[in-house]
């Protein structure tokens, strides 16, 4: 595995490869969620790129920026153990040199994950954007853990016509359901005990459903039973064009929830 760190390098590199690229970016704190797209990547291409960068620019004023977990170490490690070829590792000023041109996300990115955090979908489609260039993938992997994240970049590349293709990638869990995130370190014991109510609110949801429960307000009802007193962000039914939706649609929904455990925010979501 090569380490890079210069956009120059990884072009470079790239301008000589004419087989399959699979892509996998992330901001690093790898676990196995991160690794089941790098897995999934390392199948279905011939040459893998991993980037890692805690981009700044979707992290809005007061969040986690500075605190954000870096394993910059055992992340390497487990890159080299599942075979990645490049391993693009930049610093913020290789990535933003200048005032730029700047993407407007579409207004639905102002709901949801983007009405508590206006901006961060900016952030997140400009950082993207950036990478496809350098990189430009033949695959690139998400995960359904970012949903409303996946929707946008899915989007994007539809309206930018770029020859991408999007994998979706399963919501990888610890075994009591809770979903991996690199947040989950922050939780102290009764907060990582009272996180697995959402994993349940999500399944009980889901047993509505599969019992022909359709009404959507029934269903937020359930979740919001479940959760008990917990500090409930949102719940949110919505179509994988995230519009909001009445009734249940079977293989077009996703349940999204999403609690505070403190100063932790804890995404979760489930594709009907
Ligand atoms: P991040 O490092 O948080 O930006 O995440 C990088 C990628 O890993 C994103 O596409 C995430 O959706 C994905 N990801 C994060 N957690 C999980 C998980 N538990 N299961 C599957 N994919 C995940």
């Amino acid at each position: 595995m090569k380490i890079l760190k210069t956009i120059e390098e990884l072009q470079n590199i790239r301008k000589n490869i004419t087989s399959n690229v699979g892509f996998v970016p992330t901001m690093g704190a790898l676990h196995d969620g991160h690794i089941s797209l790098i897995k999934k990547a390392r199948i279905e291409n011939d040459v893998v790129i991993v980037s890692i960068f805690v981009n700044p620019t979707q992290f809005l004023p007061g969040e986690d920026l500075d605190a954000y977990p870096r394993k910059d170490e055992a992340d390497k490690k487990i890159c080299e153990m599942c075979q990645v070829d490049y391993l693009f590792m930049p610093e913020i000023k290789t990535m933003y040199t200048k005032e730029e041109v700047l993407l407007k996300a579409p207004n639905k990115s102002y709901i949801l994950e983007g009405k508590t955090r206006p901006g961060h979908f900016d952030g997140v489609l400009q950082v993207v954007l950036k990478l496809f260039g350098i990189t430009q993938p033949t695959n690139a992997y998400f995960g359904k853990k970012d949903a409303q994240q996946l929707s946008l970049i899915t989007q994007m590349v539809k309206d930018f016509f770029l020859p991408i293709n999007i994998v979706a990638c399963e919501i990888i869990r610890e075994s009591d359901g809770l979903a991996l995130s690199s947040r989950n370190i922050y939780l102290d014991e009764k907060q990582r005990k009272d996180s697995l109510l959402i994993s349940k609110s999500l399944y009980a949801a889901a047993t509505l459903v599969a019992k022909e429960e359709k009404d959507v307000k029934v269903i937020k009802e359930k979740i919001h039973e479940v959760m008990q007193t917990l500090d409930l962000e949102y719940v949110a039914i919505v179509d994988r064009e995230f519009n909001e939706i009445k009734k249940i649609e079977l293989n077009n929904t996703i349940i999204l929830v999403v609690a505070k455990f403190g100063q932790t925010r804890l995404l979760d979501n489930i594709w009907l």
